[in-house]
This record gives structure tokens, C-alpha cells and sequence, in this order.
């Protein structure tokens, strides 16, 4: 039965809990265990994706179509781990299941609480595949203190008194201020959080302290003493350079070992780091840089396209140049000459999104990167662009556009040749859908496979002709353009195994321009780049030697 590790934050949000998470796993992989991350998110949403990117960042799509909170995304990086539906629970998930189970009868006439119902359901689902790995990490969204996490910190308490003792520990991280004008470290604020963390009956087996600079050992002993944790089990997290760094930085720093140590599990396996010695050493040693402009509308949050910045880093990796990312604002040239914007970069990405706000501007991005030979990467909304741009200016379809935008409207303007799909095949179920339909969850989500054209420059890049990859969209280009589009040049190199859904396009006389229906970005790794990524950092850095 899985070892559970109950990661906690206080103090303050926002100090990477997931990322601590996430390279905790990473190196207790790195000792021969295997893990499963999973994340509890006190919100009322049922799941991140009704939620803007600009309030939440990136939702990050599982193989088993579930849409999930960006920390997911960290946890895949780092361990190699497909995330599950099971490995992303809220509030909203949590009180949904609850009060259908009070509508059905299921708890025949008791009066429903939130102990022991709320948390009883909690405690179910932590227990989900507690069979399968040696470690179950799961983080706990949100800080200490939180009105509306208390269920959840209630329930990791209890499950870890029902579990046998020395079966469940807890990881706690805090800031450790840094006062300039008295240059001290300053201690309270984690003595407080851990106060507030005790009184509702968890103490702390490790702390995870963030700070800027390290940690002196009288500020350690001080908060071994007051936090009463052992001084070996308090563990620095400086700010670091790469993300990528983490596993190797919290080694040094004793984390895998306090947390064997808290399990007392002796003697530890000793830790085989190799592969982040090789991250570590790529990220830090570039042979030159690649300029990528990203044309989005929530270039104002990085967060938003947090995996596909990353997927970059990782492409660069690859091929040992550092790729430095530029947010430019699709609306910008919405309605002007996009050259002025887009003339300095060496690739050019247009994202996923939603909305109509923006698409003219991406629209001109593709058709500047066609134009100018430029190497073009299309993300999902980036390919029906890249579709509605060749059919515009290619294929003389004048009105081309999405049924998207005009649902949007409310009004017909555009000719759809990216239209609203109302049926589709799901392994060996059939989907229906209709414009009405609630906006959580409907979506064309998850892994869906794809039978590549042979000889076609994806083929090339991917090496085979079958893939599968993740979607999360609405839209579709329609099948029905595919002749007329074909014949202006761009070729449909990637289709549904049905062959009834475009899923890459590709124009052939272009050094590097492709555009896919589905998320790519969400399959990378540090030490696994996407192919896709990797081949088009290779594109841009071509580019960049001509120049
Ligand atoms: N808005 C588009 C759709 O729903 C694209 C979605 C996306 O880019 N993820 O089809």
C-alpha cells in the first residue's frame, strides 16, 4: 500500500508548492520508487476549465480527458507520470458527488455534514489506486487557514490516523522573509503557519522554508525548536535560476532523505540523478539563443501558456540554445500591418485560445509566416488560423472564418470552415454535442490518436505515421474544405483514424510550417522534448544562422 506525503503551504501563496511537489517525486523516482501526484483544490468550480487563464493560468488536459489545474503539468514534467481524471479533485468535484449521492438516497435519511460526509469523500478518493505506487504525493491547493480548505486539511488528518502509523507524513512549505533593513531571515511567520497548521491537528514531519538566500543553522535550529520538526528535516528552497534545478537543488539541500528518514526507511536506496545532471547541464550551458515571438491574448499572464513555454525550454534543450520567448499581443495589428511586429523573431507560435478577440492578428501572423518563409508552429486555435489564413488568401475562400466567433456574435458573418463539431467517436462511442450544451467538460478532450500522411514533413518529425495526442476544443476544420484547400497547396498530413477530422496541416514548400488541432505542449519533458517542439526550435535556429 502507497506511503502518502500531504504536501501543506502557509504564509503566502504562490511559493511552488507544486513545484516542490513535483521534484519530490521526481527524486524519489530518482531512488527507485515509483509515485503518483495528485492535486486538491479547495475552489467551488467542479474543475479549472470554466475558469479564465488569466485568473488560473493554463488548464492542463489529462490522456483520460480531464481538465485539470497547471500543477498537474509540473508533476507530468518532472516524474513522466500520466496524470489521471483521478489525480485532480475540488471542492466543486467533491460537494457535487456528495449531494448527488444525498438526491439518490445513498445515505438513507442521515442528516448530511461536512464531517464525516464531506470528508469521507474526500478520504475515497485519496484512496483511489492506493495500490499501484510506492508513493501517493498530494498537494493541498491554497494556504493554511483557509475557510474553504478546511475539509480538505480535516481529511488528510484523518486519513492519516486511519492508516497504520508511520504510513502518512506531512511536508509543510513557508516563506522565510527577508528583512533588508535589519538583514535578518525572519523565522515567526513559519512558527505561526505551523501553529495554525497544529491547531487543527496536523503537525508538521518536514518543512520546506523558501527564502532567497540560504538558511543559517541558528535560523534552522530556531525553527526546528518552535515548529518541533527535527533541524535535518528543515529544508531550504533558495530562488533558482531554472525550475529544472529543483530536483537536484533539493537533494543537496536533504529532502529525499528527510522524507525516507521521516518513513524510516533505512537503509535509503542510494539516488540515481543522472538525468537531471544532464537537464541541469543542458539549461545551463546554451551554444546560442532562438528568438520565438508567442501571438496570444493572455500574453499579459505568463501562466496561461505555462506548458507551452516550457515544451520550448525543452526543444531548446535539445538542441542546446536557449529560447527566449516574446508574449506579443495578437490585437496589436488586428487591424494594421503585422510585419512591424513580427519581423525580429525567428519562429513564430500562435496558441490555443478561445474567443474571437485577437484572431485577425493571428490570422496576419500566419500569413506572415507563409509569406516570409518564416518557420510557424500552430497550437490548436493556431491551426484553424493558419486553415482560415490559406483559405482567405490561398484558396479564395474570402469569408473564411469560425463558426466560433459568430456564435459568439450572434450573427452569421463568416463562411465556416472551422465549424462547431455536433458528433464524433470516442474510443468506440459515439459523442454528440449541440451549441447549446453546458460549457464545462463538453469539449473535444483528452487522447485522441491519428494516422499521419507517410512522406509528409510530420511524418518526418515525429518518425511515425501513428501518434496520439491530447485536444481540448470546440471547433473543427471542416473536412469539406480539405479539396479546395489541398489544391491551393496545403497539404492535411494528419487525420482521425476515420479520416473525417483534420488533425495536423502542413504547407509542403515551407521550411517549417505546421499547424495541429491538438495540444503537444502538454506531452513534453525536460528530458523527453516533444518532437514537434524540438524540431521547430531546430527550424528557428536555422533561421537564426542566416540572419
Ligand atoms: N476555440 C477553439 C475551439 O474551441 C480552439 C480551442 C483551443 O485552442 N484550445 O475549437
Amino acid at each position: 500500500m502507497a506511503r502518502y506525503i500531504f504536501i501543506t503551504g502557509g504564509v503566502v501563496s504562490s511559493l511552488g508548492k507544486g513545484l516542490a511537489s513535483a521534484a519530490l517525486g521526481a527524486l524519489l523516482q530518482a531512488r527507485g520508487f515509483s509515485v503518483r501526484l495528485r492535486k486538491l483544490d479547495p475552489y467551488l468550480n467542479v474543475d479549472p476549465g470554466t475558469m479564465s487563464p488569466f485568473e488560473h493560468g493554463e488548464v492542463f488536459v489529462t490522456d483520460d480527458g480531464a481538465e485539470t489545474d497547471l500543477d498537474l503539468g509540473h508533476y507530468e514534467r518532472f516524474t513522466g507520470v500520466p496524470a489521471r481524471k483521478t489525480d485532480s479533485v475540488s471542492s466543486g468535484r467533491i460537494y457535487t458527488n456528495v449531494l448527488e449521492k444525498e438526491r439518490r438516497g445513498d445515505y438513507l435519511g442521515k442528516t448530511i455534514q461536512v464531517i464525516p460526509h464531506v470528508t469521507d469523500e474526500i478520504k475515497d478518493w485519496l484512496s483511489i489506486g492506493e495500490d499501484e505506487v510506492d508513493f501517493m504525493l498530494c498537494e493541498i491547493g491554497g494556504t493554511v487557514g483557509d475557510i474553504e480548505g478546511l475539509p480538505f486539511f480535516e481529511a488528510i488528518r484523518q486519513y492519516a490516523q486511519d492508516k497504520p502509523r508511520g504510513q502518512c507524513i506531512f511536508m509543510h512549505l513557508t516563506l522565510l522573509p527577508w528583512i533588508k533593513a535589519s538583514g535578518e531571515l525572519k523565522t515567526k511567520p513559519t512558527q505561526h503557519s505551523v501553529k495554525e497548521l497544529r491547531s487543527i491537528g496536523i503537525a508538521p514531519d518536514i518543512l520546506v522554508c523558501r527564502s532567497e538566500g540560504p538558511i543559517p543553522q541558528k535560523e534552522r535550529e530556531k525553527l526546528a525548536l518552535f515548529c518541533n520538526v527535527r533541524p535535518d528535516s528543515v529544508i531550504a528552497a533558495q530562488d533558482l535560476s531554472s525550475i529544472y534545478d529543483a530536483p537536484l537543488a533539493y537533494h543537496r539541500e536533504g529532502l529525499d532523505q528527510a522524507v525516507l528518514d521521516a518513513f524510516q526507511i533505512t537503509p535509503a536506496p542510494r539516488p540515481n540523478l543522472e538525468k537531471w545532471d544532464d537537464v541541469s547541464e543542458r539549461i545551463h550551458n546554451p551554444e546560442g539563443e532562438v528568438n520565438v515571438a508567442i501571438v496570444g491574448k493572455y500574453t499579459q499572464l505568463e501562466d496561461a501558456y505555462k506548458s507551452i513555454a516550457e515544451a520550448l525550454t525543452h526543444g531548446g534543450m535539445a538542441n542546446r540554445v536557449k529560447v527566449k520567448v516574446s508574449w506579443v499581443d495578437a490585437e496589436l495589428f488586428d487591424r494594421e500591418d503585422a510585419a512591424p511586429y513580427l519581423e525580429n523573431y525567428d519562429a513564430i507560435l500562435v496558441p490555443g485560445g478561445f474567443g474571437e478577440r485577437g484572431t485577425e492578428g493571428k490570422i496576419k501572423a500566419a500569413q506572415f509566416a507563409r509569406e516570409h518563409n518564416v518557420p510557424y508552429l500552430g497550437i490548436c486555435l493556431g491551426m484553424q488560423m493558419a486553415v482560415i489564413e490559406a483559405a482567405r488568401n490561398v484558396a479564395g475562400v474570402s469569408k473564411a472564418g469560425s463558426e466560433e466567433f459568430d456564435h459568439e456574435a450572434g450573427e452569421k458573418r463568416f463562411e465556416p470552415v472551422v465549424y462547431h463539431l455536433k458528433e464524433w467517436v470516442q474510443g468506440n462511442q459515439k459523442v454528440n454535442r449541440s451549441v447549446a450544451d453546458d460549457k464545462g467538460g463538453t469539449m473535444r478532450l483528452g487522447a485522441y490518436d491519428a494516422v499521419l500522411t507517410e512522406g509528409s514533413k510530420v511524418a518526418e518529425v515525429y518518425g511515425t505515421t501513428t501518434i496520439d495526442e491530447r485536444h481540448r476544443h470546440r471547433y473543427e476544420v471542416d473536412i469539406k474544405y480539405r479539396k479546395p484547400l489541398e489544391e491551393a497547396g496545403i497539404c492535411f498530413s494528419g487525420m482521425s483514424p476515420d479520416g473525417r477530422l483534420p488533425e495536423i496541416v502542413e504547407w509542403p514548400d515551407h521550411p517549417w510550417f505546421i499547424g495541429v488541432q491538438f495540444h503537444p505542449e502538454l506531452k513534453s519533458k525536460p528530458f523527453d522534448p516533444h518532437p514537434l517542439f524540438k524540431d521547430f526550435v531546430r527550424a528557428a535556429k536555422e533561421v537564426s544562422r542566416l540572419v
